[in-house]
Formats: C-alpha cells, sequence, structure tokens
C-alpha cells in the first residue's frame, strides 16, 4: 500500500483505543486527552501512520527489529509452521522441529561454552526464569543458602514481579512494594551523571568494586548470582568505563556467584557481534535473550545456559518445577529462525561492527557539538546524547528531569522521526539493516531536532 493510499479513520480509532486499550508504561488519561498515534505499516527502517506520514523508526520498535520491517520471509516461514503444526508443548517428553532447529542455531552462534536454552515469550519471562533458575542450580549443587541475587540501580530487567525487582528502576519498584525479597542492588556505571569528579577510567574501577563491598558484605556463601546488562539500554543507553567489566571480571573470578549477562538488547548484533557478551569479552553462566532473537516478529525469549550451570540443571538429575505453556512455541521459534538465517546470510552482524556501526557512529557523535548536547554516545548501533542546559558541566540538569526529554522527543516524532527520551537524554537503537541514506537521513533529523528543541527552550528561557 502506498502511503497516499493508506488513510484510516484516524479520530474513530483514537476514541475506541482510549475507551478499551490500557497502554503499557503510560498516562492513560494524559494519552487518551491526546490521542494516540497510530502505526499501521512498516517496511524496512519506515513507519506509516494512519495519517499516510513515513516515520524513521530509529528505535526498531522497542529495540528488536534487527533485519528491519516487512520481511515476508519470516512472514512466509510462520506461515507454513503455522499450517503443519501452529501449536504443540514441549513439556511431555515431546519436542517439534522448529524447536529443535533453533535451539541448535543458538548453540551455534552463543558463546562456545554456552550449549543449551531453555524458552519461554519475552525479557521478563527470561528473567523470571533466571530468577527461579540460579536459586535452583544452587540447591542442586548443594549450597541452598546461596539464595541472593545482585542487581544494579538503573538496570532494567523486564516488568515482571522478578524482572522488576531485578531491575534497579525506583519508580518501578515503588509501584508495589518491590524489589521482593533476596534482591539487592549496587551503583550503575553511569560516569556522565554520576562520575562526580573522577575520570571514566577511575569510576569505572570504582563502581565496579561496588560489586566487591557488596558480596563480601552480604558473605559469598548467601550470594547466588549477579545480573546486568552488558550495556543498559532502557536506563538510558549507558555505556560502561572501558575499565569497568574487567575489573567486574575480575571480582567475580574470585568469587563462586554465577554471572547473568541480559542479553535482551544488547544480544543478536546490537553491538556488532552476536552478543554483548562477546563484545565485552565477559563469559556469563547465563544469557536471557528475547527482542532481536525473532526481530520482534513473534514474542519469544529464552535464558542461554553454561556448560557449568547445565551441570546443575541437568546432570545433578531431578525435574525443575518450572515452564510456559508456550515455552518454544513452533511458529514463535520458526520465525527466530528465519530471522537468525536472514542475519546469517546477509552478514548483519558484520555490517554493523565493519560497516553501518562506524559509519553512524563518526556522524552522531558529531552531534555533540551541538549546544544542546553534553555528550553524544554509540556503541554498535545504540546511543544516546544527553541534553544539558548548560555545555561543559555535567552537574547542571535541567529542573524537572523528563520535562525536555518528552518534549524533544515529541518533535523528533513530528520531524519524522522516532526517538526516545530516558529522562533528559535521546536514545537511538535503529533497525541493525539501516543504509548509509537512511543513516544521514537519521542524523539530518536528529540535527533539525535539536535546533527546534534548543530555540522552543530558549523562547521557554530555559537555555
Ligand atoms: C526489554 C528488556 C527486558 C524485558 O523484555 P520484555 O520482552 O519486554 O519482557 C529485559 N531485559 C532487558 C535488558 C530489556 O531491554
Amino acid at each position: 500500500m502506498t502511503a497516499a493510499s493508506n488513510v484510516y479513520p484516524t479520530a474513530a480509532l483514537q476514541a475506541a483505543d482510549a475507551a478499551h486499550h490500557i497502554h503499557p508504561f503510560t498516562d492513560t488519561k494524559a494519552l487518551n486527552a491526546e490521542g494516540t498515534r497510530i502505526i499501521t505499516h512498516a517496511d524496512g527502517v519506515w513507519l506509516t501512520d494512519s495519517e499516510g506520514n513515513r516515520i524513521l523508526d530509529g528505535m526498531a520498535g522497542l529495540w528488536c527489529v534487527q533485519v528491519g520491517h516487512g520481511r515476508q520471509e519470516i512472514a512466509d516461514a510462520v506461515h507454513k509452521q503455522m499450517s503443519e503444526l501452529s501449536y504443540y508443548n514441549t513439556f511431555f517428553k515431546t519436542t517439534h522441529p522448529p524447536a529443535v532447529a533453533l535451539s541448535e542455531k543458538l548453540a551455534e552462534i552463543a558463546p562456545p561454552h554456552m550449549n543449551r536454552v531453555f524458552y519461554c515469550s519475552s525479557g521478563s519471562e527470561a528473567n523470571d526464569t533466571v530468577f527461579r533458575m540460579v536459586r535452583y542450580y544452587w540447591d542442586q549443587m548443594g549450597q541452598p543458602d546461596k539464595k541472593v541475587i545482585i542487581g544494579r540501580w538503573n538496570g532494567y530487567h523486564g516488568s515482571t514481579l522478578a524482572g522488576t525487582s531485578l531491575g534497579g528502576m525506583k519508580g518501578m519498584h515503588e509501584q508495589g512494594d518491590l524489589p521482593v525479597p533476596g534482591v539487592r542492588h549496587i551503583d550503575q556505571p553511569y560516569w556522565y551523571g554520576e562520575g562526580e569528579d573522577m575520570s571514566p577510567e577511575e569510576f569505572g574501577i570504582h563502581v565496579a568494586r561496588k560489586l566487591e563491598a557488596a558480596i563480601d558484605e552480604i558473605g559469598e556463601d548467601k550470594v547466588a548470582a549477579f545480573i546486568a546488562e552488558p550495556i543498559q539500554g532502557a536506563g538510558g543507553v549507558i555505556i560502561p568505563p572501558e575499565t569497568y567489566w574487567p575489573e567486574i571480571k575480575r571480582i567475580l573470578s574470585e568469587r563462586n556467584i554465577l554471572f547473568v549477562a541480559d542479553e535482551v538488547i544488547c544480544g543478536f548484533g546490537r553491538l556488532g557481534r552476536w552478543f554483548g557478551s562477546d563484545y565485552y569479552d565477559l563469559e556469563p553462566d547465563l544469557m536471557p535473550i528475547a527482542k532481536g532473537l525473532s526481530s520482534g516478529y513473534l514474542p519469544i525469549g529464552g535464558v542461554l545456559v553454561s556448560d557449568k550451570v547445565a551441570e546443575g540443571l541437568i546432570d545433578k538429575g531431578g525435574e525443575f518445577y518450572h515452564g510456559y505453556t508456550y515455552s518454544g512455541h513452533p511458529a514463535c521459534a520458526a520465525a527466530a529462525l528465519a530471522n537468525l538465517e536472514i542475519m546469517q546470510r546477509e552478514n548483519i552482524v558484520d555490517y554493523v561492527a565493519t560497516d553501518i556501526g562506524p559509519y553512524l557512529k563518526e556522524r552522531w557523535t558529531a552531534l555533540g557539538e551541538h549546544p544542546l548536547v553534553g555528550e553524544a554516545r554509540m556503541a554498535g548501533l545504540v546511543g544516546a546524547l544527553e541534553l544539558v542546559p548548560e555545555k561543559g558541566n555535567r552537574k547542571n540538569v535541567f529542573a524537572d528531569t523528563g520535562t525536555v526529554g518528552t518534549l524533544c522527543r515529541d518533535i523528533s516524532f513530528q520531524n519524522g522521526m522516532v526517538m526516545r527520551a530516558v529522562r533528559d537524554s535521546m536514545i537511538i537503537s535503529p533497525p541493525l539493516v539501516l543504509s548509509h541514506d537512511e543513516a544521514d537521513q537519521l542524523v539530518a533529523i536528529a540535527h533539525k531536532t535539536l535546533d527546534d528543541t534548543y530555540a522552543e527552550l530558549k523562547r521557554q528561557g530555559k537555555v
């Protein structure tokens, strides 16, 4: 369908949506007053809305559409699978070809010490699985006192009870008395916001040692695991200082606790390697995955486990009372498999590492010259701009955190591109198939959006 003929009854759809649909992570009352945007089609990196506008999808949906929108090959694989076997479970001593093939494929692309996967339908479920799995593991290993899981403030691990608890979003914790017992949080490696007078290198070591202090305070014999995203996504694309992960690795190597690298965003090529753990050489024991696994075409997630974890989980014997009706769902597995085959055939991971990643990074980081931008950062194809009232002063931030970010996000939408706002920083995480020309358009729209936002803030007397 061409953009011109893509006209929907926007007002009627908005009214029905307002009457009946509760949106995730949304002030629904405020949204309903404003009217939601209606996306009707998407192709490659472009979205089309119900008014026929074309919008550059700078967020790859929600960090997930690695291979771009509208891949007929994935739709066909799902159609074929649903015609043959649309559903069967994997509980009762049964499996099916797509689950087998996907598991084999994941073992092929995962780090060499990870050869097994447990399936679920989302990143949140993957982290709920992690929560139960690490405790079960230590029970099986004869150390049932090892129960505490250490996460990080401003980390994101999903929105279920365990996901919210493992994550460190204080606003989420406040709604419903979370975290659940048995979770501790340490500081994040957010140099721009929290590094004070330290250099990034000093701060990386300093903040990594919070893990050492926490384990030693709780007692190594009581700590089950440490969970972290290689680069924090929802927390604002927080790229740790170069010293951070090596120091964390040293601390973990001296202590017998499991390490969980949440790969829900960093996995599947986002950083120009198959996994963020490859990018930072992390050697985790467990890797929750979702999002880019199927490029979002159908919901599927999982937890990849190391051979060491498999020892407790499998070799020691016994039934782990855990699973989901849709664990390894055949149509979702078929979608994921088709997605990974496209990524391999088109060398998309290398394209990010050696071509479009460096190409966009050069242009994106140049936005750091803009008077509204305190820092522009990017790794692979995920980046952020810190918006600030006073360039060169990391301590001066806008009053009413989030207001400027939301303004800038809305202006970006009007200018024809989806960027996400986290506090007062702007985030992009585009499809990995972004072309050079599209990257140029992305940067041009971002630049215009910064200019427009700056002009509006000037008008308001905020800069
Ligand atoms: C999105 C995300 C999750 C949660 O995934 P859902 O599919 O939304 O449940 C977990 N961890 C990280 C790092 C994420 O970005």
